[in-house]
């Protein structure tokens, strides 16, 4: 007999992942069908919802809680959040229909799966036990939109619960870590530029402002940059990428090989250790840029390079040391803890002082890959982590 026909079936939250799954809620979507359901599901257990929406009124935030026997329902207490959103499937070769959760053998396919439906499936799937055992403090839910395209949405959730004096002491966001507990992440800051140079006929470059090798000198300082980071640090060697890197992902520019191209653009971004300052990488960038435009004034005095921040997303360093890493480790079976380079909802709440770790089911490779898969062994474990933790912040 394969492994998921004895194990699936016993899992509380396979239902409750199925339905998240099979709403499209790939993050230029609407989410309102998916958290429509989460509010009517939450609301048969008695449990209000407060949504935040975005401008167009097309996507909301969740924020829910369960109050504490004694019915108190702002003071401590912890959330678990996860984004409803997922990445596109467009252009991935898929084998099983993305948004319907799949299982063959020991995995269940689907989109979402990994980043992160399951760990929010889990965890409403518990609700029942939650409130039937009573907590001795409120337990929350988030559920955000818009985190795959910059952490969007929980900005708006964040700044909802502070406005009505909600303090959560602690936040366990359940992005894919393999349910090992992860302390701290990178920052990320992402950024355009733009060199707009002075068209002329390819014979006569002297005359022109070439925009496409102005970038090129450009992109080039970051790679030196990179490379600096990656002989000489700064490390810290409990990351996966061990040191801040440094990328230029997209370049366009120029229209014709016999035209100086007059205009270049292209995205750059710093993933960065907790400590490295990214304000100041920048500034760096913009020091070299500085000496490019002599040149380019003496031909033009209209030509110029402009830098527009696309993103920002602050870096997460817990350490490890406080109360809910405590709370972590006790629900996960493990003393272990790690960091890793991928950024989440956490510094958010983290900045909000609401002490943050991340801890889900299924592995970072998994996500946003065409046949997202999870292993069933990774939901079960999940689940054992949901009922330690009601055992810890339950009455009964
Ligand atoms: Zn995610």
């Amino acid at each position: 007999m394969p492994a998921s026909a004895a194990v699936a079936p016993a899992l509380v939250g396979l239902d409750l992942i199925r339905t998240l799954v099979a709403f499209d809620t790939t993050s230029r979507e609407s989410n309102l069908a998916l958290i429509d359901w989460v509010r009517d599901y939450l609301a048969g257990h008695g449990i209000d919802s407060q949504l935040t929406f975005d401008d167009a009124q097309r996507k909301a935030n969740l924020f829910a809680t369960l109050p504490a026997r004694d019915g108190n329902a702002t003071a401590g207490g912890i959330v678990l959040s996860g984004h409803t959103d997922v990445v596109p499937v467009d252009g991935q070769p898929w084998e099983t229909p993305p948004f319907t959760a799949t299982l063959v053998e020991d995995k269940l396919y689907g989109r979402g799966v990994a980043d992160m439906k399951s760990f929010s499936a889990i965890g409403l799937a518990f609700v029942p036990e939650f409130l039937r055992r009573g907590l001795k403090r409120p337990l929350h839910f988030s559920l955000s939109y818009d985190e795959e395209v910059g952490c969007i949405g929980v900005r708006r959730l964040i700044a909802d619960i502070v406005k009505r004096k909600v303090r959560p002491s602690g936040c366990i966001v359940g992005e894919p870590t393999e349910m090992r507990l992860v302390v701290a992440h990178k920052g990320k800051k992402s950024y355009r530029c733009r060199v707009r140079g002075h068209e002329a006929h390819s014979s006569l470059t002297p005359r022109g402002v070439n925009a496409v090798q102005i970038a090129c000198e450009i992109v080039s300082f970051l790679t030196r940059m990179a490379r600096r980071f990656r002989d000489r640090g700064g490390f810290d060697a409990a990351f996966d990428v061990p040191y801040t890197t440094v990328h230029t992902g997209v370049i366009r520019g120029g229209t014709a090989l016999n035209i100086v191209p007059r205009d270049c653009v292209f995205d750059f971004e710093f993933r960065h250790l907790p400590f490295d300052d990214p304000d100041a990488l920048l500034a760096e960038v913009r020091r070299f840029a500085a000496t490019l435009t002599p040149e380019m004034h003496a031909v033009d005095p209209s030509t110029h390079i402009e830098f527009e921040q696309l993103s920002a997303m602050p870096g997460l360093d817990t350490h490890g040391g406080n109360e809910i890493a405590e709370l972590g480790m006790a629900c996960a079976g493990t003393r272990d803890f790690g960091k890793v380079s991928f950024g989440t909802e956490a510094s958010l709440f983290h900045n909000a002082d609401i002490s943050t770790i991340v801890c889900g089911p299924g592995h970072i490779d998994q996500a946003h890959q065409p046949n997202e898969w999870i292993a069933i062994e990774q939901l079960a474990r999940c689940e054992d982590f949901m009922r330690r933790l009601a055992d810890r912040v339950c009455v009964a």
